[in-house]
């Protein structure tokens, strides 16, 4: 089982640690160990959390031991954005503003899963307040892909990604406010799931976007997606948005497997979209084929409303961004320069110092968007644009069951090549308009490009409607038992090559340093 963890499944691990076959804590000590060696690496971490995740997972095997019933993660090591509060760590949403702030109270999701017995080994590499698609904005230096680390991981969950890509750990949350779940899971060979909006309590999220975002979960499997869900799903009443629609058996319907008869829609826009790479064309398009094969009934549609939401996500997120982060001031919270000569001069260069390139552009653009004589030009226009893309998805779905895009028009591209902002903020081109509508989507990897000799993954996202999870689960669970592909990276297979026994130690010693 040790042997197997950067390929074991968290249910798996889950029903290993039940039934007593592996502890906890050995677990734990399996999954810093792959941590300490693939690190320096990845940097798919923030901050690692070698203490508290030893002492849960101890209090686990003790409860196992006394025959107390335990969650259904119990055991299972996971690690969280850090953009989610969880008492014991900073949250500093990879922003220098944040890098001392110490979360004074559990993130609803994260409490769920501490609830459900998860071993928190810590909080996760991003951009800066979730701002980017490459990971590169974060304040201490990007992730990498496993797959190759001189690619980036996608964005911003980029150390969500990295993380289950590289084995050290089955199951992660992330934050997704255009693409920012599933575009990272296309990069990294991942299964990445946005939930539909309200589904999971945004308390104790950082706010980016607040009608957007959502927390969902990324993992190897589509049955851990559903198992992730099925704790963290639910009305909150500390989130006034969250939703109390009816949790099903998401696992159920992943096991199901079963698309016979299933409505399908391929959106035809997609293949018109900018700079959709060949492979990754030819890769959704087996995918198309493969769900004909396995019995569902495909056609196409057209969503060209679509088209204006990058537009209209540039102008509504950032205004929800630019209020969101006004907190963020030296006083309330963060960053403080100690010689200002007022308020106003200790507001100034507080927030110069401690915002980054990427997190003031998005303050100015959404601050220009919401001034007054500009309001109506371009915010209350991007509402109703954003109001007719969610119609025509509603539409869509009087027709279908679920739709399809490819998840990103792109493979994994190198650092550093999407200099340009406007080319970064385009490769989210399938995946915005989704937030803007609020219906769920998730990311299943189909295959992989021989871009450039290099073996990287490729992702199709299928949508579906409001609260629609399990059809979702169904849909990605046909294709990815109808695929099986082999989604072991170079950096899990270099782990799980090195015997070495984990050295509790050593360890310890690696993280303290
Ligand atoms: N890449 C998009 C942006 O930069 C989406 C990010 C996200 O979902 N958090 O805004």
């Amino acid at each position: 089982m040790i042997e197997m963890y950067s390929e074991s499944t968290a249910a798996a691990l889950a029903a290993a640690v039940r039934n007593r076959i592996v502890s906890a804590t050995e677990l734990a000590m399996a999954a810093l160990a792959r941590i300490a060696e693939g690190e320096p690496k990845v940097h798919a971490f923030n901050q690692v959390t070698p203490e508290m995740a030893i002492e849960t997972a101890e209090r686990i095997d003790a409860a196992i031991a006394a025959g107390e019933k335990v969650g259904p993660l119990a055991g299972v090591p996971v690690a969280f954005k850090d953009n989610m509060n969880l008492i014991g760590t900073r949250t500093t949403c990879s922003s220098k503003i944040l890098e001392n702030y110490e979360s004074v109270y559990n993130a609803t999701a994260v409490a769920r899963m501490l609830d459900a017995g998860v071993v928190p080994l810590g909080k996760l590499n991003m951009d800066e307040f979730a701002f980017g698609s490459s990971g590169e904005s974060s304040h201490t230096g990007p992730a990498r892909n496993p797959w190759d680390l001189t690619r980036i991981p996608g964005g911003s969950s980029a150390g969500s990604a990295a993380a289950v890509a590289a084995g050290f750990t089955p199951l992660t949350l992330g934050s997704d406010t255009g693409g920012s779940i599933r575009q990272p899971g296309a990069m990294t060979g991942t299964v990445a799931l946005k939930p539909t909006y309200g589904r999971v309590s945004r308390y104790g999220l950082v706010a980016f976007a607040s009608s957007l975002d959502q927390i969902g979960p990324i993992s190897r499997t589509v049955e851990d997606s559903a198992l992730a869900l099925s704790v963290i799903a639910g009305k909150d009443p500390m989130d006034a948005t969250s939703h109390d629609a009816e949790v099903e058996d998401f696992v159920a319907a992943a096991r199901d497997a079963d698309v016979s008869g299933m409505r399908i829609g391929v959106v035809r826009d997609a293949f018109e979209a900018e700079g959709l790479q060949p492979e990754v064309r030819e890769a959704f398009e087996d995918a198309v084929k493969r769900f004909e094969a396995i019995g569902a009934k495909v056609d196409e549609v057209s969503l060209p409303m679509s088209q204006n939401a990058i537009a209209a996500y540039y102008v509504i997120a950032p205004a929800e961004a630019s209020s969101n982060l006004a907190r963020f001031d030296g006083i309330r919270y963060g960053h403080r320069v100690s010689d200002a000569e007022d308020v106003i001069d200790l507001y100034l260069r507080s927030r110069a110092e401690g915002f980054g390139p990427e997190s003031k552009r998005r303050i100015m653009l959404g601050t220009y968007a919401l001034s007054a004589g500009y309001y109506d030009a371009y915010y209350a226009q991007a509402q109703r644009a954003r109001t007719l893309i969610a119609r025509e998805f509603g539409e869509a779905f009087e027709r279908f069951d679920v739709l399809l895009t490819p998840t990103s028009p792109q493979v994994a591209w190198r650092f550093g090549e999407k200099s340009d902002p406007l080319t970064m903020y385009l490769s989210d081109v399938f995946t915005i308009p989704v937030n803007l509508a609020g219906n769920a989507a998730i990311n299943v990897p189909v295959g992989f490009s021989k871009h450039g000799g290099d073996k990287l993954p490729i992702g199709l996202q299928i949508i579906g409607d409001y609260f629609a999870e399990a059809k979702l689960f169904r849909a990605a669970a046909a294709l990815e038992l109808e695929m099986a592909l082999d989604l072991k990276s170079p950096i899990a297979e270099a782990a799980d090559s090195d015997d070495t026994p984990p050295d509790a130690q050593g360890m310890l010693g690696y993280f303290t340093s």
